[in-house]
């Protein structure tokens, strides 16, 4: 195929053998938000540039490196969303939502871009499922957050397979003391620092805290500690948190490393992270970012926020075949009508079952065809039961009832008791 007519590199099409799968996770989803509280909100995916200049950080790997920009017909500069918490505020103070101290929680789904290097679980479309919190400051709802994701991974079957990584930031204060003991620390160290590092040290010096360079991960064994640089509210909190985790019976590790990539976090980070899927370990992650929303130009209001990963989360659900049986099936009874009439009839036979049976997968066949063509198209479907309409059963004004997975018998059901016997047999069976 010519490659003009080709997806783009790291953006894929999920198959319709995949949906199934990704709707069960975001009804999944959905449904223990909804029963937490949370309230959906939908952003555009394309917002102007200068939102994520201002709130992810000039220095970080998205702004400088990852994010899809260009300009409109207008001569805008208009970025593809790299992630959700940026439009997410923009939309709450845009309307005023977040105003006199209102508490907002929302959630929020769908694609984000990132132009990075794509491979497994790194992809440059991506979809995420991301949760803000507004006008909260205590560790009471930093918890809640750590603990629906873990009843998630209960309920989806993959607790045992992600450990919770734990860490505070302090405040931006607390954090720029800290900043200038490392670099002074790391700037006396200068030529035994990696290049990547010897840059950030000057641009954004916490991230070198999660660098790969085994030579430098040494040398910060003995550099001054975030931990030691806890502000008072910041050291409460944090314990606020675990207490709460521990009382939840939540395990964590505390990960002193853990900084995240973006500049807005303060007090509270997380990581929920696998070892099940390679290099791309980090499922979830999230944090306090108390300064973002006034850095900003909005009033001063707390956040605090999660996005996780779907194709992950996907990958891992898969990796641990924690695929729900009933996904598995898309239809539970198929449809062969023969001749005319019978197809007519038919017609009219399924929508009055459908009337009646509202959650019944009913598939009627189309195109015509052979009794054993039919029949095969049947099978394939992976249907439960086929029901077989021809000259005779209209005669008699019953349908065929044939039983494709081996239970029992074919028999005819009258028209009249077709909708109670699917519903008997299929929905409530
Ligand atoms: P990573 O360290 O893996 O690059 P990140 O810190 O850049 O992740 P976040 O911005 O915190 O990621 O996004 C939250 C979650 O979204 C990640 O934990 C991951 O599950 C998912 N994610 C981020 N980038 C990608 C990507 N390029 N492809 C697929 N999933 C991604
Ligand atoms: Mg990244």
């Amino acid at each position: 195929m010519s490659k003009s007519l080709q997806a783009i590199r790291g953006m894929n099409d999920i198959l319709p053998e995949q949906t199934p799968l990704w709707r069960y996770f975001e009804g999944t989803v959905a449904g223990l938000l909804d029963n937490y509280g949370y309230r959906q909100i939908r952003m555009p995916i394309v917002e102007f540039t200068e939102l994520f200049k201002r709130s992810i950080g000039e220095v970080t790997d998205i702004v400088e490196k990852e994010m899809y920009t260009f300009e409109d017909r207008n001569g805008d500069s208009l970025t593809l969303r790299p992630e959700g918490t940026a439009a997410c505020v923009r939309a709450v103070l845009e309307h005023g939502i977040t105003g006199g101290g209102q508490v907002q929680k929302l959630w929020y789904i769908g694609p984000m871009f990132r132009h990075e290097r794509p491979q497994k679980g790194r992809y440059r479309q991506f979809h995420q499922i991301g949760v803000e919190v507004f006008n909260l400051d205590g560790p009471d709802i930093d918890a809640e957050l750590i603990v629906l994701t873990w009843r998630l991974w209960g309920q989806l079957g993959i607790r045992d397979a992600v450990k919770l990584e734990l860490n505070s930031l302090g405040t931006s204060e607390a954090r720029g003391r800290y900043r200038d003991a490392l670099v002074e620390f790391l700037s006396a160290r200068l030529d035994l620092l990696d290049e990547d590092s010897q840059r950030r040290l000057k641009t954004n010096p916490l991230r070198i805290l999660d660098t790969k360079v085994p030579e430098t991960q040494a040398l910060l064994a003995d550099a001054p500690k975030l931990e030691e640089y806890l502000d008072e509210e910041s050291r409460l909190h944090f314990e606020g948190l675990k207490a709460r985790l521990d009382a939840a019976g939540i395990p964590y590790v505390l990960n002193p490393k853990l900084v995240r990539g973006l500049d807005y976090y303060s007090k509270t980070v997380f990581e929920w992270v696998t070892d099940k899927l390679g290099a791309q370990g980090t499922v979830c992650a999230g944090g306090r970012y108390d300064g973002l929303v006034e850095q900003m130009g909005g009033k001063p209001t707390t956040g605090v926020g999660f996005a996780m990963g779907i194709e992950r989360l996907i990958l891992l659900l898969e990796t641990l075949e924690q695929i729900p049986e009933s996904i598995a099936r898309q239809v539970d009874v198929y449809l062969c009508a023969f001749g005319e009439q019978a197809e007519l009839a038919g017609l009219a036979l399924s929508e009055r079952v459908r009337d009646s049976v509202p959650g019944l997968r009913l598939q009627v066949n189309a195109g015509g065809g052979s009794f054993k063509s039919q029949f095969k198209k049947a099978d394939k479907s992976g249907a439960l039961y086929a029901l077989i309409l021809g000259d005779d059963e209209l005669e008699q004004q019953v349908v065929g009832f044939k039983p494709l997975r081996g239970q029992g018998e074919q028999q005819n059901i009258a028209f009249d008791a077709l909708a109670e016997h699917l519903a008997a047999c299929v929905v409530q069976g």
